[in-house]
């Protein structure tokens, strides 16, 4: 158990959690909704900053971020826990059993072997990511501070419900993020995820004032998201909000956890494609359909492609400077692991 940071006092030993947007206000030895959180004699500790319950390497692709260091690994971390609970969660065995049960499996491994490992196998970003990195916000932060100092760049992975003071102190150490826009009906957000779209909304545009290079994640499920009118819901605020530059990832829903809707057709995945695509996005993308042509990268000018995926895999490249080899057209994004 390790002292917390965003939290405040309220009254006698009652405190109030300040990491995300839920605020959850505790009572002497309660614990927040992601359950890794806990008031001990009115003060807030986290029950993960010591145990790191995921470590691995991954291309950069798989978080996904196909316009940041593209090619490149990234080292990835997790603890267990979330302040969602989606019904359809992909990741349930590490994101919900702190508060079903109590259970928080990990293990204490510091800062710097975190460094040393990334180093050792040539990755040039860390990863927040799997669960949700801002209940484990000491971690990340002391994390990526290192990283920063040693030429690392800090991606974060994440549902978009840190509270305002939260990106701020994430801010500066950040380079990039790929944020869930799960739906674009406060009705979804708050029956199967218990929070709230405007709060999403507003951290997007806040994560965009901060500088950090943003890709959209959503994942199309049967039943729930699918209907062409919240899809072009989602592309249209993507582009007036954050810019037709942001991709947008569209990804396909396989049961999990709670939910057992059929997986998301084809057909639907390739309208949401088009969706975007009529709406002004410049970069759309196919998730979990490997071998589509969506997974490429196609220069918004000329429409030739400036990166050939296949899966998390790289085929060609055909940028120069971050500029589209064939016509010069500037590429959004990070590129210059390339040059
Ligand atoms: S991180 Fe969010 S869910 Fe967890 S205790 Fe703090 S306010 Fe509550």
């Amino acid at each position: 158990m390790h002292p917390a940071i965003l939290w405040r006092p309220v009254k006698n030993l009652d405190i109030q959690c300040e990491a995300c947007s839920h605020f959850c206000y505790l009572k002497e030895g309660e614990k927040g909704k992601c359950g890794v959180r806990i008031n001990q004699k009115g003060r807030l500790y986290t029950l993960v900053k010591d145990k790191i319950a995921a470590l691995n390497l991954d291309p950069v692709e798989k978080k996904p971020l196909f316009h940041f260091l593209p090619g490149s690994k990234t080292l990835s971390l997790a603890t267990m826990g979330c302040n969602f609970a989606c019904i359809f969660c992909q990741n349930h065995s590490l994101s919900q059993p702190p508060k079903k049960d109590g259970t928080i499996l990990g293990e204490n491994i510091s800062a710097d072997s975190i460094l040393q490992l990334a180093k050792e196998e040539g990755a040039l970003s860390v990863s927040y990511t799997y669960s949700e990195p801002t209940i484990f916000i000491e971690l990340v932060l002391e994390v990526s501070r290192k990283a920063q100092v040693e030429g690392i760049k800090n991606i974060l992975v994440t549902n978009g419900y840190q509270s305002p003071k939260a990106l701020e102190e994430l801010g500066p150490y950040i380079q990039a993020a790929n944020v869930d826009l799960k739906s674009f009906a406060e009705c979804f957000y708050r029956e199967y995820c218990q929070a709230s779209l405007k709060t999403v909304l507003n951290n997007l545009e806040h994560m965009k004032k901060l500088g950090w290079w943003l890709e959209i994640t959503t994942l199309v499920i049967t039943e729930l998201n699918d209907s062409p009118q919240e899809l072009k819901n989602i592309a249209r605020y993507i582009q007036n909000y954050l810019g037709k530059e942001t991709p947008w990832h569209i990804s396909r829903y396989h049961p999990s956890y709670k939910l057992n809707n059929p997986p998301t057709p084809l057909s639907t995945l390739e309208k949401a494609y088009e969706i975007g695509k009529e709406v002004g996005l410049d970069y759309v993308y196919l998730g979990n359909v490997p071998g589509h042509m969506s997974e490429s990268t196609y220069c918004p000018a000329c429409g030739k492609v400036v990166i050939a995926r296949r899966g998390f895999t790289l085929l060609e490249i055909n940028l120069k400077e971050g500029k589209c080899a064939f016509c010069d057209y500037k590429i959004a994004g990070d590129f210059s692991n390339l040059n």
